[in-house]
C-alpha cells in the first residue's frame, strides 16, 4: 500500500490553518524525543504533525499523556529513518520508535476511511484492511472520532490545522462527532463510551446531535469486543471519571448494553463517583477493587439481612453475583478470585465486631481493602459509621484488647498437659 498523492484540496475544505503567532502551543511543552522524530521526518521530506489528543489537550492547558506523531511516511519508511524503529500493530501498522528502556514515540501513516470498493475479496482481511489505507492528512482528520480529536500541529511551520471545526469546538467546550453521529457509532460504537469520557474528563458539554446518536445507536455497544471495553472501563477508572460516565451511560440506556444488562442503582454510582475522588488522591484502584465496588450494591441486597448466613453460603453469593461480568469480560480467575474475597470481607466486617474467626480476619491481606471499600460505601450510604472507626482502630492495633463480657463464664484453666515420661530416658536430675 502506497500513499495517495496529495491531491489539491478543493477550496470549500480547505483547512483553518492558526500560525504560530497566533496561538498558545510552544515546542518547549513537546518532549524532546518527539520533537527529535518529527525534525528527522521533516528533514527527509515527509510532513510531521502532532496529532490527536496530544495537541487537544495543549490548547486546553492540559497536560498530554502521550504525544502521537502522523506522517505521510509509510511505516517501513519511517523504519528505514530509525535504528531504533519496530513496526507493530495487527490491527494498523505503527511505527514505535524507542529511546533508552522505556521511552517510545508513536508514529502512525495518515490513513482514511476505506470504501466498499476498496476491499479484498476475503470478508476476514476487511478489518485489517479498513484500518491501513493510507491517505492525506485530510483524510486522515476526518476518520477520527470527535472534531477537538482531529487537530494537527504541523513542525514545519509550528502551525496548527483544523479540517474539522475543532478550534471552534475547544472554545465553545462542546464535544462534536465528526460526520453524522449514527453513522459513526454504527461503524464503531464504542466512540459512544468515548464520547461521554471525554466530556467527562474535560467538562465538555455533548452536541444535542451526539446525545441523540447515543439514545439511537445504544443497544449497539452490546455488538463491541468485550476486551476493548473492559480496556475502556479501565481507562475511565484511571482517569477518575467512571462514576460520572456510568452513570450518564445508564440515563442514555448505555450501560446495560454496555455491561450485559448491568443496571447500576443511585448508590452503585454514588460509591464509583466516591473511588473517583480516591484516585485523583492516591491513583487508581486495582481491577478486583473496581469488580467489587461495581457490584457492592447488588451483593449486599442479595446477603441476607440478619447478616447469619455461614460463610460458606456468602462465598457462593459473591461468585453469583460477580459471575455474568467475569465470564462476559474473559476476566482472569485470580483477578475475580480477588474480586469475591473483597465482597466476602465487606460482608464479615459489616457483621459487627466479635464474630467468630475476628483474629484471622484482622490479619487477612484483604482485610484492608475490604475495609476501604465499607468505608467508602458508608460515606455514600450513611451505613455502618461507628462500625468503620471501630474496625479501624482495631486494624490499627490501637484498641485496647477486647475484655471477656462481665457476665460470661470464667474460662476454665487448662492444666498444663503432663508429659509422659519416655521410657528409655530419665529425666535429667
Ligand atoms: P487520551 O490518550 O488522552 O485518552 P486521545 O485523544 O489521545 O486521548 P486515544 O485513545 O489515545 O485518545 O486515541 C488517539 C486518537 O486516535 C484520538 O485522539 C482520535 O483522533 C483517534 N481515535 C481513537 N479512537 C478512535 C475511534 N474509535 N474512532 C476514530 N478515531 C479514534
Ligand atoms: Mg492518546
Amino acid at each position: 500500500m502506497t500513499p495517495l498523492a496529495d491531491a489539491p484540496e478543493p477550496a470549500a475544505t480547505l483547512p483553518i490553518i492558526i500560525p504560530r503567532a497566533e496561538h498558545g502551543i510552544s515546542r518547549k511543552q513537546i518532549d524532546e524525543e518527539t520533537l527529535k522524530v518529527m525534525y528527522r521526518l521533516h528533514r527527509n521530506g515527509y510532513k510531521a504533525y502532532l496529532v490527536g489528543g496530544g495537541v487537544r489537550d495543549l490548547l486546553l492547558g492540559r497536560r498530554p499523556k502521550d504525544f502521537d506523531v502522523g506522517t505521510d511516511a509509510t511505516p517501513d519508511q519511517v523504519k528505514s529513518l530509525f535504528r531504533n524503529c519496530f513496526l507493530v500493530g495487527r490491527r494498523f501498522r505503527l511505527a514505535h520508535v524507542r529511546f533508552g528502556r522505556d521511552k517510545v514515540v508513536e508514529v502512525a501513516t495518515f490513513r482514511r476511511k476505506a470504501e466498499a470498493g476498496d476491499l479484498p475479496e476475503n470478508p476476514e482481511d476487511h478489518f485489517a484492511f479498513q484500518e491501513n489505507v493510507f491517505g492525506t492528512p485530510r483524510e486522515d482528520a476526518f476518520r477520527r472520532d470527535f472534531t477537538i480529536n482531529a487537530l494537527f500541529y504541523d513542525i514545519e511551520s509550528f502551525s496548527i490545522i483544523d479540517y474539522v471545526g475543532g478550534l471552534e469546538d475547544l472554545a465553545a467546550r462542546r464535544l462534536r462527532v465528526i460526520g453524522n453521529p449514527l453513522e459513526r457509532f454504527t461503524e464503531d460504537p464504542v466512540r459512544m463510551l468515548r464520547a461521554l469520557e471525554f466530556c467527562a474528563r474535560l467538562e465538555f458539554s455533548l452536541d444535542d446531535e451526539v446525545r441523540q446518536g447515543i439514545y439511537s445507536c445504544a443497544q449497539l455497544i452490546a455488538e463491541a469486543a468485550p476486551a476493548r471495553i473492559r480496556e475502556e472501563l479501565l481507562g475511565l477508572s484511571r482517569h477518575a471519571v467512571i462514576g460520572a460516565v456510568l452513570r450518564n451511560a445508564a440515563a442514555m440506556g448505555l450501560l446495560e448494553p454496555l455491561l450485559g444488562g448491568y443496571q447500576g442503582d443511585e448508590d452503585s454510582f454514588a460509591l464509583l463517583e466516591r473511588l473517583d475522588r480516591r484516585t485523583r488522591e492516591s491513583g487508581p484502584p486495582p481491577e478486583p477493587f473496581l469488580l467489587a465496588a461495581l457490584y457492592l450494591s447488588r451483593f449486599l441486597r442479595a446477603c441476607p439481612p440478619s447478616r447469619e448466613a455461614p460463610v460458606t453460603e456468602v462465598v457462593r453469593l459473591a461468585g453469583l453475583v460477580l459471575a455474568p461480568h467475569c465470564g462476559y469480560f474473559s476476566i482472569a480467575r485470580a483477578i475475580s478470585h480477588q474480586a469475591r474475597e473483597l465482597l466476602l470481607g465487606v460482608y464479615r466486617l459489616a457483621r459487627g465486631r466479635r464474630q467468630r474467626g475476628e483474629r484471622r480476619l484482622l490479619t487477612h491481606p484483604m482485610t484492608p481493602w475490604s475495609l476501604e471499600l465499607l468505608a467508602c460505601w458508608s460515606e455514600v450510604t450513611g451505613d455502618y459509621r461507628d462500625l468503620v472507626s471501630n474496625w479501624r482502630d482495631a486494624l490499627s492495633g490501637k484498641e485496647a484488647p477486647a475484655k471477656a463480657p462481665a457476665d460470661a463464664a470464667p474460662k476454665r484453666r487448662r492444666r498444663p498437659r503432663r508429659r509422659k515420661p519416655r521410657g528409655d530416658k530419665q529425666p535429667s536430675a
